[in-house]
Formats: structure tokens, C-alpha cells, sequence
């Protein structure tokens, strides 16, 4: 599926629930969300015909994300159910961790080997803050459980917030010296109604990566980011058994490079996280349009994908995008 700018579109993220454990101020309102009615959310059978239809059309990578989508019940069935299509190369997990420890052995069985987990803040009170009241020791020990299950590669993803853990960083990047994780920085976004929050609080990477070369040479990790098709500028310390990733979607925005589509927790397919136009594939599914008709609106949204999201980003604030991020799939 190459679209009007030459990208080829092989990657879908797929929000299974805008419903989550944590409530991130960043991310959710403190109230939570669930703006989403029971029986707007897609049912797995619907997500699973999608991702088919979509896999004949080009995808060979999805990632399963939310909300949080270790909440919903019967995820692990629902990605087992995913290996049936054999046009997948790559099914992947997003998740805050907090669950993990009681489901790592069942996504493994599952067929998942590639996870990511958000932990913003090394230190418990400053995570129960960030997050709203969670349990950093959860987490802590959901990252120990999937090592020791054998999931590779454990990447670790922070949101890097002024104010918050721009005094962690390089207690994030000595991880990375002895343990084999991909501790990847992420660069606030201001989305939703969340962004009100995030105003002012954002922090360039260059800043970041500038703190984390007193720690000693950062080596670039050869053509790992392209080759994954990920925006992710990855390095390691010397001598370091794991990577430091860098994701700069406000200051070196990757929209030329960008591969991906988003299945909304509500049906509608989103060909970029940072533009409210969405093509509804619930409707047509749900009143009984067949495989060609779906496709069809698949080719539909990836010919409406923009170039780039707004300028405005260079401003660290993002205007327009009013859907909150655990409804879109982050
Ligand atoms: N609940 C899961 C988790 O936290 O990993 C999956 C969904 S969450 C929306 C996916 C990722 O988006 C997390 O790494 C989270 O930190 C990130 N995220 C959420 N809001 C963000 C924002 N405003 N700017 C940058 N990243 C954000
Ligand atoms: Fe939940 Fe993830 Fe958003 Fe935090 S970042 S509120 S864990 S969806």
C-alpha cells in the first residue's frame, strides 16, 4: 500500500479499549474516559475481520495498544487469534506494565515477543503522581516477569516531562549499561483535552541526549531505526548491554517515513495520530459490508494520510487533534 507521498503503509496500531488502570496526567483526564459506550467499542470478532481485510491490503505489522489493553478481557485469546493470519510478520504489545506480571506467560503462549512498557519515573511516589496512583512495583516486577519469560526486545518508554524526571534521565540511561532494555525517550505531545496539562512542560530530545553524552560516547546503532520502519533514532553507550532510543515526534517530526495506520477503540481508521480525519469502518461492517468494501475504505484513508501533521508542533503544542490518545492507540 504506497500512498501519494511513497510510503508504504505495513503498520497498524490498534487500540483495543480507551478504558485504563492508570489515569497519567499527560494522557487521561483524572476522571478517566470511557467516552466510548459498550456497544460502540469493536467486539474482537469485528477487530480480527479488519485486521485481515487490512492484512490483504498491505499490513504485515500490528501492534496491540489502548488504553490500557491488558484491561480488556480476553486479550491474550483475541492476539493468539491474530497468528491465524498468515500475512503477519510482527504483533506487538503497548502496555503501562501494571498487569503484566500476571499475563507475561500468557502473551508469550500468545505469540507476542515483542513488548513495550511505560514507566515515567524511577522513583514510586514521583509514578503514583505521574500516573495517577500506580503501583510502581507492579511494573517493576511485570518487567522482571518478561524477562525472564524470554520476551525480546523489553523496550522501555518514558515521556519526557520539564519539571518531572528531566532530573532521572541519566538514572534511566545507566540502565542501559547493564541491562539489555531499549529505554526510549518520548517527546510530549499536547493532545486532547490532556494537552492542557502538558502546556509548557515538553522537553526537546537534543536536551536529553545532550545530558545523557556526559554519561560517555553515544554510538549509533546502525539502520536499526529504518529497518524496523520506526521512528526511534536508537544508540548505545559504549560498553552498554542495552539501547537509548529517541523518539522526537515534535522537534524531528518522522512524518516522511511514516508507515502507519490507527484503529480507533470505536472503529474508525486514523491515518495520522495527529489529524482528526478518520474513515468509519464500524458502520459499513456492522450494516454488512463485505471484504471488498472494507478494503476499499482502508485505500480510502491511507489516499487521505497527510504529508506531515500541523506546524504548529514545532511549538511543542499541537493544535486540532481533539481525540484523547487511549481512544486513538498510542
Ligand atoms: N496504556 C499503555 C501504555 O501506557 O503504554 C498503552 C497506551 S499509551 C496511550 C501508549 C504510549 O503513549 C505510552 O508510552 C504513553 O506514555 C504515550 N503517551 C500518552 N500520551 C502522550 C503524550 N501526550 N505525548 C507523548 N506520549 C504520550
Ligand atoms: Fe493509561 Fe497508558 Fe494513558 Fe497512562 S499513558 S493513562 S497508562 S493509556
Amino acid at each position: 500500500m504506497i500512498d501519494r507521498y511513497n510510503r508504504d503503509i505495513n503498520y497498524l496500531r490498534v487500540s483495543v479499549t480507551d478504558r485504563c488502570n492508570l489515569r497519567c496526567t499527560y494522557c487521561m483526564p483524572k476522571e478517566g474516559l470511557s467516552r466510548i459506550g459498550h456497544d460502540d467499542i469493536l467486539k474482537y470478532e469485528e477487530i480480527l475481520q479488519i485486521i485481515k481485510i487490512a492484512a490483504g491490503e498491505g499490513i504485515t505489522k500490528v501492534r496491540i495498544t489502548g488504553g490500557e489493553p491488558l484491561v480488556r478481557r480476553g486479550v491474550t485469546e483475541f492476539i493468539a487469534s491474530l497468528r491465524t493470519i498468515p500475512e503477519l510478520t510482527d504483533i506487538s504489545l503497548t502496555t503501562n506494565g501494571i498487569l503484566l506480571e500476571t499475563y507475561a506467560e500468557r502473551l508469550f503462549e500468545a505469540g507476542i515477543r515483542r513488548i513495550n512498557i511505560s514507566l515515567d519515573s524511577l522513583n514510586a511516589d514521583k509514578y503514583a503522581k505521574i500516573t495517577r496512583g500506580g503501583d510502581i512495583q507492579a511494573v517493576l516486577q511485570g518487567i522482571r516477569k518478561v524477562r525472564e519469560t524470554g520476551f525480546s526486545p523489553v523496550k522501555i518508554n518514558i515521556v519526557a516531562i520539564k519539571g518531572f524526571n528531566d532530573d532521572e534521565i541519566l538514572d534511566f540511561a545507566r540502565l542501559t549499561l547493564d541491562h539489555p532494555y531499549q529505554i526510549r525517550f518520548i517527546e510530549l505531545m499536547a493532545l486532547g483535552e490532556a494537552g492542557i496539562e502538558n502546556n509548557g512542560r515538553y522537553l526537546a530530545n537534543s536536551a536529553i541526549r545532550e545530558q545523557i553524552s556526559t554519561l560517555g560516547t553515544l554510538q549509533a546503532v546502525n539502520g536499526r531505526g529504518s529497518k524496523d520502519g520506526g521512528p526511534a533514532q536508537i544508540y548505545r553507550l559504549a560498553g552498554g548491554a542495552g539501547e537509548i532510543g529517541f523518539i522526537s515526534p515534535v522537534s524531528r517530526h518522522f512524518c516522511h517515513s511514516c508507515n502507519r495506520l490507527r484503529l480507533t477503540a470505536d472503529g474508525h481508521l486514523r491515518a495520522c495520530l495527529l489529524s482528526d480525519d478518520e474513515v468509519d469502518l464500524k458502520g459499513p461492517l456492522r450494516r454488512g459490508g463485505d471484504n471488498k468494501e472494507i478494503g476499499e475504505l482502508i485505500q480510502k484513508a491511507i489516499a487521505r494520510k497527510p504529508r506531515q501533521h500541523q506546524e504548529s508542533c514545532n511549538e511543542g503544542h499541537i493544535k486540532k487533534c481533539m481525540k484523547e490518545m487511549p481512544a486513538i492507540g498510542g
